[in-house]
């Protein structure tokens, strides 16, 4: 069976298109990337929100806001003595090696542009992931906690395994294209939200015919 096409059919009938990723711009989508570490999206929508509001959300603002003040601007969304170093140090790089462009950066091939990603501070694998997939429109394949754990309860890999060994796991058995990657990383965040929880609810889940062991938590 191929296990990754059967889940991605089995989600998208059950839910459909998810619209993903929710943004206006590629800088938008990149601040998003940095926001959403440990924390929920609502939490992210209130920071974003307070960037529009504040009319800072381009890279020159961005990198001239002092520090202090992007902090208690992006307060709701968590971890934000980090995260508002994540974003200066971010914007500050498309400056000095860029052009102060997103668009400069997105000139890179996908590989060199993945390790040009991962070299910044507070961009690991799926945070670069999900620039190149959301942003950069490329087809990388974005692995998060959820994925980890409904492919793990389903015993279909390791609980530890490694992030490049999942991501592989689906790109293996799927087209690459960026267009599917993009519905099957959102339709698995719902998945993750909806009824593979820490508790799981299998009863109703759209993935419960595809379960032959009983999950353990
Ligand atoms: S059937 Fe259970 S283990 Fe499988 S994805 Fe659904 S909730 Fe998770």
């Amino acid at each position: 069976m191929n296990v990754s096409k059967t889940v991605y059919e089995a989600l998208w009938q059950k839910w459909g298109p998810q619209y993903w990723w929710p943004a206006t711009s590629q800088l938008e989508m990149m601040i998003g990337a940095i926001l959403t570490q440990y924390t929920s999206w609502s939490q992210v929508e209130k920071a974003i929100q307070r960037l529009k509001d504040e009319k800072v959300l381009d890279i020159q603002s961005l990198a001239s806001t002092p520090s202090s003040q992007l902090e208690s601007w992006i307060k709701s969304a968590g971890y934000y003595r980090q995260k508002s170093s994540y974003i200066k140090g971010m914007c500050w790089t498309l400056i000095e090696k860029f052009k102060g462009s997103t668009k400069e950066l997105f000139l890179l091939e996908t590989h060199e542009l993945r390790n040009e990603l991962l070299s910044w501070k507070g961009v690991g694998p799926e945070t670069a992931d999900s620039i190149l997939l959301y942003a950069a429109q490329r087809p990388v394949f974005v692995v998060d906690a959820y994925t980890r754990r409904f492919m793990s309860r389903h015993r279909w890999s390791p609980e530890n395994e490694s992030y490049e060994k999942l991501a592989e796991r689906f790109t293996a058995e799927l087209e690459k294209d960026h267009a599917l990657y993009n519905e099957y990383h959102a339709l698995i965040v719902r998945l993750g939200k909806t009824y593979c929880r820490s508790k799981p609810h299998c009863e109703s889940c759209p993935l419960k015919f595809l379960l032959i062991h009983p999950v353990s938590v």
